[in-house]
């Protein structure tokens, strides 16, 4: 065995369950031996043999300015120097609060923490202490974290409360849990006339990232803002995907909603461990110390995640950044659909900012269950096609991709070139 990446995977496998700490890194969907990151730079990263990939993921969403922006390692470097961490504030969580609070017009308070998990899991237990109310709405195929109210799958009704989707999730921990079909009206319609008056918020990626990528409509994002108002229940928009990925005021820029909680996470820290949750005032003084909702951690706001995020924070709200980056997202999803229709492949693709999705299939799909129709063998054999010619995609098809502004038009077009011979191949 030579591989130095089939070596480190079965050294990995002995003492790390499945040889990864997050599943999806394992390659099980779509075969193989998983990659194993030595170093990145820019656009890049290298694996265990050496060998270079343009890099499709950053790390899940987070390195948007690419690998080692200069701006963020000097950052980073003398944040190190300073220590890592204190258990007390610091003038730097201010800091990088105020500069969240400045780019998202829907949040007056925000509280930083270590994982988009953590904060989707606070942002729940506090929309239900702020309203006394016990019932949840989420939406089939949007990925909150792994909490146990949140790891749900559709029941078998119409409007009914759902199955846990992990082992270990006991039923009555998701008993409140109501979860419907996204993009479908009629389901919401039907959960708000039946429960309304229990739910304590509705939890939705306004542009889902967890089923590929999916859009909410503009329709249908309207209406959960107003059922929520309507009855009282709290609209929660996840963007630790789409928060300064698809746009510099997230998704709820993008769709002109404003949520009452909003959820961040990846690009805030940079690659460091940071997300946070916020809203109004009134609704974050509910938290403690300040009030009821309980919510803490030894490493929330830690000095040299908050460096990172401040330091990527900056870069990323200089004029033009995202017209840049969206026109070269665009550039690889026009590229990737002419490439496919000149091989008469069925494609389609669309992207926000400098977030993408691509679909064997003719139309885009409005949900889960329209996604998970993807011929599987097809888009493995795309996936490796690609790994081969050293372009690195998530490896399943119900994930999202990410083009980070360290990207060159080169890059763009190599990766063009490598899906064209893939789709010629028989
Ligand atoms: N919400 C969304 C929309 C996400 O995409 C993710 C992670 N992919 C999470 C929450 C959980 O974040 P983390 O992995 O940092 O716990």
């Amino acid at each position: 065995m030579t591989d130095r990446n089939d070596i480190l995977f079965e050294r990995a496998r002995a003492v790390i369950p499945g040889g990864v700490n997050s599943p999806v890194r394992a390659f099980k969907a779509v075969g193989g031996t998983p990659r194993f990151i030595q170093r990145a730079q820019g656009a890049y990263f290298w694996d265990a043999n050496d060998k270079r990939y343009i890099d499709y993921i950053g790390s899940w969403g987070p390195m948007i300015l690419g690998h080692g922006h200069p701006a963020v390692v000097e950052a980073v470097q003398k944040a190190v120097l300073e220590g890592f961490s204190y258990g007390a504030p610091t003038e730097r969580e201010i800091e990088l609060a105020e500069a969240i609070l400045a780019l998202v017009p829907s949040m007056e308070m925000v509280r930083l923490v270590s994982s988009g998990t953590e904060a989707a899991m606070s942002a729940l237990r506090l929309a239900r202490g702020a309203t006394g109310r016990k019932s949840i709405v989420k939406f089939e195929g949007c990925y909150h974290g792994h909490a146990d109210a949140l790891l749900v799958k559709a029941g078998s009704g119409l409007a009914t409360f759902g199955n846990p989707t992990s082992a270990g999730v006991p039923p009555e921990v998701v008993q409140h849990t109501i979860v419907l079909e996204y993009n479908n009206l009629q389901q919401l319609e039907e959960a708000f006339a039946l429960h309304g008056k229990d739910i304590a918020c509705l939890m939705i990626e306004a542009i889902a990232g967890n089923m590929n990528f999916v859009r909410a409509t503009p329709e249908f994002a309207r209406r959960c803002r107003e059922l929520c108002t309507q009855h009282g229940a709290l609209l929660v928009f996840d963007e630790v995907m789409t928060g300064f990925r698809v746009g510099l005021h997230g998704a709820q820029g993008v769709l002109g909603i404003k949520p009452d909680l909003t959820v961040l996470g990846k690009v805030i820290g940079g690659g460091m461990p940071l997300a946070a949750f916020g809203g109004p005032r009134a609704i974050m003084e509910q938290l403690a110390p300040l009030g009821p909702v309980y919510q803490a951690g030894t490493l929330s706001g830690n000095p040299v995640a908050t460096a990172c995020g401040l330091a990527t924070l900056k870069e990323i709200a200089k004029p033009g950044f995202y017209e840049a980056l969206g026109k070269k997202t665009r550039s690889l999803v026009d590229g990737l659909k002419a490439a496919a229709a000149a091989e008469g492949q069925p494609f389609n693709a669309d992207s926000e900012g400098g977030m993408f999705g691509f679909f064997l299939m003719k139309d885009l799909p409005q949900n889960y269950a329209t996604v998970m129709t993807t011929d599987n063998a097809k888009f493995n054999a795309l996936f490796h096609g690609l790994l081969d010619r050293g372009v690195y995609i998530a490896p399943a098809l119900y994930e999202a991709g990410f083009v980070s502004a360290a990207h060159s038009d080169e890059d763009i077009a190599a990766t063009i070139e490598a899906a064209r011979q893939i789709f010629r191949t028989p």
